[in-house]
Formats: structure tokens, sequence, C-alpha cells
């Protein structure tokens, strides 16, 4: 059985990351979605927020499960009997950055192996640091979001519902 670790902050879970689970589910098994609580990044919204969210984004699928986890990554992918670790890249600075932890990780767990999936032309833009800004400044979220987050976002801000063009 092929479990794969899908590691990140998810703050908030966007369209690109759905999509990349997606296409892992093609590669793997189960993917674990792990929600890391101990990067340096002050998050927007609070780990059992974005544990919901993700958790209802993939309702429907039961091979994919959702943790938050602190420590190593590489540590919790240990914890959960997972050989794998899958990310996303996006463009060459995605590229610079996940070498370096590529290597680090292989430093400290030689036996785990990660795999990286391009991202589609339709996502390749969306972050969920630029989302955040989008959210923040009332830009319109649709398509960049699943609709279930877009909805709590507006209940829980209505005025920041878009009202006039993006
Ligand atoms: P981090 O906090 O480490 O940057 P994120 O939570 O932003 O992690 O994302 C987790 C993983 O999803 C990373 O591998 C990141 O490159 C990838 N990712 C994020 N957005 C996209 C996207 N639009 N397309 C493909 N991969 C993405």
């Amino acid at each position: 059985m092929k479990r794969a670790l899908f590691p990140g902050s998810f703050d908030p879970i966007t369209n690109g990351h759905i999509e990349i689970i997606q296409r892992g589910l093609t590669l793997f098994d189960e993917i674990v979605v792990g929600i890391g609580l101990n990067t340096s990044k002050q998050p927007m919204f609070p780990p059992e927020q974005r544990l919901a969210w993700t958790e209802e984004a993939f309702r429907n699928e039961p091979r994919v499960q959702v943790r938050a986890y602190t420590g190593l990554t590489v540590r919790f992918a240990r914890e959960i009997g997972a050989r794998y670790i899958l990310r996303g890249l996006r463009s060459a600075p995605d590229y610079e950055y996940e070498r370096n932890i590529d290597l680090l990780n292989k430093y400290l767990d030689p036996e785990i192996e990660t795999f990286y999936l391009m991202s589609s032309p339709a996502t390749s833009f969306v972050s969920s640091t630029l989302v955040r800004e989008v959210i923040r400044f009332h830009g319109h979220l649709e398509g960049l979001l699943p609709p279930h987050i877009i909805r709590d976002i507006y209940l829980t801000y209505p005025e920041g519902k878009p009202v006039a063009s993006r």
C-alpha cells in the first residue's frame, strides 16, 4: 500500500493544492494531508479551521485523510507509515525552495522519497499567500478556493463579499 504525506500550511487550502492531491491519487493509494503547525509563518486561519476546510474538501474521498502535526515532516511521515512525500511545483523559485527541503529531508531520513507534480496552467499562479491578500482586500475568490471555503469566508466577513468587478 503506497501512502504519501502531502505537507504544507494550507492557510487556506487552495484549488492548486486540491489539484495536486487529486493527481497524486493516481500515483498513491492514500494521501495524508499534513497541516504543519510549527512553521515560522503567522497563520491567517487557526489550525482547526484549516483542518475542517481541508477535510470538507475531501469528504467524499476516503483515500484522503487530514492530520495536523508539529515537528519534523519526515518524522511525521514515519509516524503515519508514509514512505513518500508529495509536493507541488509552480515555478523556478518553488524548485529552488523545494530542492533545499529535499536535500535536508534526505539527510534526515534517506528512506523517504519525495515526488513532485508540476502545477497546471490553471492553478500555477495560485498560492495561499496571494489568496490571503485577495481575502484581505475583498477580491473575487471564485476559481481560487473551493466553494465551501468561499462561502465560510463571506459568512464570516459579509462586508468582504465583492460587489463590483474583479
Ligand atoms: P508551504 O507552506 O511549505 O509553502 P503550502 O501550504 O503553501 O506549503 O503548500 C504545500 C505544497 O503545495 C507545496 O509543495 C507547494 O509548492 C504546493 N502548492 C501550493 N500551491 C500550489 C499550486 N497552485 N499548484 C501546485 N502546487 C502548489
